[in-house]
């Protein structure tokens, strides 16, 4: 079993080649940001953390966790976003290693052809969180400015100035082909996507 690491900015097209990979190819998916919007859930390990630092006033009425309230708090403060983060990013590496020894555990009682041929990993924040340790290999999803803003506008509704804004805050595009061992270039059809998959998993 192979474990593939995606990297890329924001509608690079990193989830749309995780689907690939899962329809196509049995891929089993880790989605971090699914795994920390659970976290945020009442009763969860993250959930009292959060609380616990940032006090009831990010509650609603139900008592559950203001997503918008706390990400308002910690855009206007760099040092409570570092807090948030360290409460957040060791819970979901926790929960990433179980899946993988889980389906570890499960290969090994199951014929070459049952076993999940590949994890795959999507994040937003590979290298900065440290999963690159946990892949045999990373991919970076690429795609040129104009085709990502063109597709987020469209499909997504943002506006200009806030895909611009999310991308201050990601790594640049020399970081992340610097930082990974294959590129995928996104900016054709999904036919050329799935092409560029298959030509990487040979
Ligand atoms: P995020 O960083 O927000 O998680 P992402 O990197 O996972 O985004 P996707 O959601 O896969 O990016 O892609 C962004 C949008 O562009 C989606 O609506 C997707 O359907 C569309 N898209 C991705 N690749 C292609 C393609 N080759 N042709 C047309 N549309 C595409």
């Amino acid at each position: 079993m192979k474990i593939i690491g995606l990297m890329g900015g924001v509608g690079s097209g990193k989830s749309t080649v995780a689907d690939i990979l899962e329809k196509k190819y049995g891929a089993h998916l880790i989605i971090t940001d699914d795994i920390a919007k659970k976290l945020y859930e009442k009763g969860e390990e993250g959930y009292h953390r959060i609380v616990s630092y940032f006090g009831n006033e990010i509650l609603s009425e139900n008592g559950e966790i203001n997503r918008k309230k706390l990400s308002e708090i910690v855009f206007a403060d760099k040092e409570k976003l570092k807090k948030l983060n360290s409460f957040i990013h060791p819970l979901v590496m926790e929960s990433v290693l179980d899946v993988i020894e889980e389906i570890k555990l499960a290969n090994e009682n199951k014929t070459k052809e049952q076993q999940v041929p590949y994890i795959v990993i999507e994040t937003a924040i590979l290298i900065e969180a440290g999963y690159r340790d946990l892949c045999d290999t990373v991919w970076y999803v690429a795609v040129d400015e104009e085709v990502r803003k063109q597709r987020l506008m469209n499909i997504r509704g943002y506006s200009e100035a806030k895909i611009d804004a999310i991308l201050k805050n990601q790594m640049s595009d020399k970081d992340f082909s610097d930082n990974c061992d294959k590129i995928l270039y996104n900016n054709g059809e999904l036919y050329d996507l799935e092409k560029e998959i298959q030509f990487l998993l040979v």
